[in-house]
């Protein structure tokens, strides 16, 4: 915890003035969306760094190259994570984050977190805390602060008309993130004793701590009711460079998932997680520069399930287009949160061509950067 007030900044300030419209947005035909080869690039003291783009739980796709979702959100000498999919240990190195020519790229790391437990946000968590010690993690002087969504609590109901599967782990079939990072340590103990007792290297709990992203109780009391009831922000988080805060999305049926904010001196920035549009997330994206937000090319959903459909495809379809945010959709919720910068990350296919991506900036006024992997954007 910290005496100043991040939210007070002067480019905070600016940008709520841009929201609340003082400061004129770009005009359409200003904001063709921005698309580069070459990774975007930035020495703004604050940045976001796109690690990984792809969506979904295949792995990352070659052409155009994405790995799994991931975001770094860089503060001076000190990072945060947004997830940790499938390659973030490979893209940390890439993009030069903490000390990373001494191979000890977790050394700026301060804090991880997970918009929501589906596994192609957080596999390489596992990664992160195996592999942490000999990559930097344990340095700073505190450890690492992973936060995310709390145990579920019930199953989902079941879809469809297949037959009810047995359940996995049915004495703690929904776990939650401390729980996670609790399990992980146990999976790889053989390790962390080895390493510990024999190279003297440090032991879990002085490398890293996992946390349940706190919520009013009304509102987890059902997890199979309403998944996204109206909520304002939680703050959960602070410390002197950052504080964050969360709220609820639209990833029906999992449960919590959420919408991070992140303000600093330099300004604001929110990450979507999985979602479709969300009115909690319109909300507490007011005033922030930078939206970044997920989508998914409708286009290449209806290939997947081409008309006419069964009753069974008509209700994954449509699972699929609501629990993410078609692209031609994405803008206006840019558009309703009056931020002058969108940009798009977790690209449902990450192999669809770059340029139909552009439809992202219908019903939009601002600037569109359509996020390739290591595109720096400075807030
Ligand atoms: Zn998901």
């Amino acid at each position: 915890m910290s005496s100043h007030k991040p939210s007070l900044s002067r480019r905070t300030m600016l940008g709520g003035f841009a929201a609340a419209g003082a400061v004129p947005l770009l005009t359409p035909a200003a904001a063709a969306a921005v698309s580069t080869a070459a990774p975007l690039r930035t020495d703004a003291r604050t940045k976001i760094v796109l690690l990984g783009t792809s969506g979904g739980p295949g792995w990352g796709t070659t052409e155009p190259p994405r790995q799994g979702i991931a975001s770094a959100l860089v503060v001076g000498d000190r990072y945060y994570l947004v997830d940790a999919g499938e390659g973030v240990g490979f893209r940390l190195m890439d993009a030069k984050l903490g000390n990373w020519q001494t191979r000890a790229a977790l050394s700026g790391l301060r804090a991880v977190f997970l918009t929501h437990l589906h596994s192609d946000h957080i596999n390489d968590l596992s990664n992160i805390l195996s592999l942490g010690a000999y990559n930097g993690l344990g340095q700073a002087d505190i450890p690492v602060q992973i936060w995310g969504p709390g145990n579920r609590g019930v199953l989902p109901p079941k879809t469809g008309s297949h037959p009810m599967p047995p359940i996995v782990a049915p004495e703690n079939p929904t776990p939650g993130t401390e729980e996670i990072v609790g399990l992980l340590v146990r999976a790889f103990a053989t390790d962390f004793n080895d390493r510990a007792i024999d190279g003297g290297m440090p032991v879990p709990q002085h490398m890293f701590a996992g946390h349940d992203v706190p919520l009013p109780e009304r509102l987890v009391d059902d997890p199979n009711g309403d998944p996204h009831p109206r909520m304002k922000p939680v703050v959960f988080y602070e410390d002197d460079r950052v504080r964050v805060s969360a709220t609820l999305v639209q990833h029906a049926p999992v449960f919590p998932s959420f919408a991070f904010r992140f303000d600093t001196e330099d300004g604001s920035v929110v990450f979507s997680g999985d979602t479709g549009p969300s009115e909690n997330l319109i909300r507490m994206a007011r005033g922030a520069d930078v939206l970044v937000h997920e989508v998914i090319a409708t286009e290449w959903a209806a290939q997947r399930y081409p008309e006419p459909r069964s009753p069974e495809d008509e209700a994954a379809f449509q699972h699929l287009i609501k629990s993410h945010t078609p692209v031609e959709e994405v803008g206006a919720v840019a558009e309703a949160a009056g931020v002058p910068t969108l940009v798009l990350n977790h690209f449902v296919p990450g192999s669809w061509p770059v340029e139909k991506w552009q439809a992202a900036q219908t019903g939009y006024s601002g600037k569109v950067v359509i996020g390739s992997d290591l595109d720096e954007i400075g807030l």
